[in-house]
């Protein structure tokens, strides 16, 4: 075998050395380059070698040794410890490592200084982590939502059974208030469900925004009712609303919206003063403009008005109200335009493109009341199973509950059921396969899942087993009209029995 000869073997190394994409140096034990491949010559010094100049100053245009040079660290640890640096000439993140070399007596001869740009590694980390993160957070907050459906299916439940219960105005109206408060928290709830879900809601509901604003001047009333008794001031909300304004959106979201506007116009006037909410119809557009007499903002404030956490509430802000105002009106195809004056007031103009027709939603009253039936609920939340009992007695049928799914289908085996309402995740089994069950006792029964899961079950999965899906928290209505398509179903299959 030949052996190589010296020449080309160091030529091969410098061809190496010079290709390399990363920056590579060799350094005395002064901190002097004494050798620069390509890379580090043409990155560090505009094409021109590197030899004779200083590591920190070729780096980081320091006078002398780096305070966080990685050489030292690395000799007193023993091994290779590099250093990320954000280099601001380039605006890029570099690692730099240093191999020492030691001479015969063990002290430092020399070192090599490696420099990599890491800023797409970096950036594919920290995606990465984050997108780790998201699905933790995804993972937990579904389980939240999970929860608070639950919690939100008993309070809407009892508000709405108490409605019934009495005529007294206040009463209605304060429960009114607190049904469409826990709506708007399920509808949170909702928007956490789709956090990991990302919705696909189309905004299609036409939404008469008298009734938002109205809606809304109630909800707040506590605050601005409070604040004129507490501290003998008047703050007096004028309306200038148009009849037949609509738009197509999210009415939940909307009231949202508002309800922002409204409360930082109230904490605008500390001293009363006159809120006016006025809506126009221009061309092809609805405006809604809110209008306070109080403190004002600066420039600077219009201009970080919608930012995330800016407050100039202190403890008592968290800054978080505009910037949802904000998305909420983009995702509305809305605009927003504040006009305001230090120690004059504030003007908030939203631009709504106009629905070009209403389509009037169905109203509950068209909803027929259903016959009566034998139903039984299967639920292990006590709380809700309660409810809908109560829900379902009120309505005249007869009700039968368990908590326990084994003993339920003991039950369902030996008598006769019309409707079984079944929770879906319950300790032991699942609603899907006490469905099934109940399906093979008897076809006929008209199995209801209730969920608290944002679920996309798909036909397979419900078919032959699950009649309908009623999602929690659940409203009065949404049994209703629920039982009344079960009845529907029990009717036919009836027909074709006798037939
Ligand atoms: P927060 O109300 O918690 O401070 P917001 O996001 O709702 O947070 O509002 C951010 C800031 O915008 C407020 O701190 C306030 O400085 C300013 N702001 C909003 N609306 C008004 C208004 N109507 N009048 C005066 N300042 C306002
Ligand atoms: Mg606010």
């Amino acid at each position: 075998m030949n052996k190589p000869d010296f020449l080309s073997v160091k030529s091969k190394y410098k061809f190496i050395f010079d290709h390399f994409i990363d920056l590579i140096m060799v350094c005395d034990a002064g901190f002097t380059i004494i050798e620069s491949n390509e890379a580090a010559n043409i990155v560090l010094g505009k094409g021109e070698s590197l030899i004779g100049e200083k590591c920190y100053y070729v780096l980081r245009q320091n006078k002398r040794p780096c305070l966080d040079c990685p050489l030292r660290d690395t000799i007193n640890s023993g091994t290779v410890i590099p250093l990320v640096k954000y280099d601001d000439r380039f605006n890029e993140y570099f690692e730099e490592r240093c191999f020492p070399i030691l001479s015969g007596t063990e002290e430092l001869d020399s070192f090599i200084l490696t420099v990599k740009n890491v800023t797409k590694s970096r950036e594919l980390e920290e995606k990465s982590a984050q997108m780790k993160k998201v699905s933790a957070l995804g993972q937990i907050s579904s389980g939240v939502a999970h929860d608070f459906n639950n919690v939100l299916t008993v309070v809407l439940g009892r508000v709405q059974l108490m409605k019934r219960l009495t005529s007294d105005p206040y009463f209605l109206k304060s429960l009114d208030m607190i049904e469409k408060s826990a709506l708007d928290g399920a509808s949170k709830v909702r928007k956490i469900q789709e956090f990991s879900r990302p919705s696909t809601k189309t905004l299609n509901e036409s939404v008469n925004l008298k009734n938002i604003i109205e809606e809304v001047v109630e909800i707040t009333r506590p605050k601005w009712d409070a604040a004129s008794k507490i501290k003998g001031i008047l703050i007096e909300p004028i309306l200038e609303l148009n009849d037949d304004l609509f738009i197509l959106g999210d009415p939940s979201d909307l009231r949202n919206a508002f309800t922002n506007i409204i409360f930082n116009a109230i904490d605008a006037m500390p001293n009363g003063g006159i809120l006016s909410i006025k809506t126009e119809q221009t061309d092809n557009y609805i405006n809604v403009s809110f209008k306070d007499t109080g403190i004002g903002m600066t420039e600077e404030t219009i201009e970080r008005v919608f930012d995330p956490f800016f407050t100039t509430k202190g403890v008592l802000g968290n800054g978080l109200g505009m910037s949802e105002v904000y998305g909420i009106i983009k995702r509305h195809n809305g605009k927003t335009n504040i006009q305001s004056e230090v120690g004059k007031g504030t003007t908030i103009k939203i631009r709504f493109p106009s629905a070009k027709q209403s389509i009037e939603k169905t109203t509950d009253t068209s909803i027929e009341q259903p016959d009566t039936f034998s139903i039984y609920i299967i639920d292990d939340e006590e709380y809700i199973l309660e409810t809908l009992r109560d829900f379902l007695t009120d309505l005249d049928h007869t009700v039968h509950t368990n908590t326990d799914p084994k003993q339920a289908l003991a039950d369902i085996k030996k008598n006769k059921f019309d409707i079984v309402f079944t929770d879906l995740g319950m300790p032991g089994i699942s609603g899907l396969e006490l469905a099934e069950k109940i399906k093979s006792i008897n076809s006929r029964i008209q199995v209801i899942l209730i969920s608290g899961w944002a679920l996309n079950l798909n036909e397979s999965d419900l078919e032959n087993r699950v009649d309908f899906v009623l999602n929690k928290p659940f409203s009065f209505e949404k049994i209703t009209f629920t039982l009344s398509e079960a009845g529907k179903k029990l009717a036919a299959f009836n027909r074709k029995a006798s037939s």
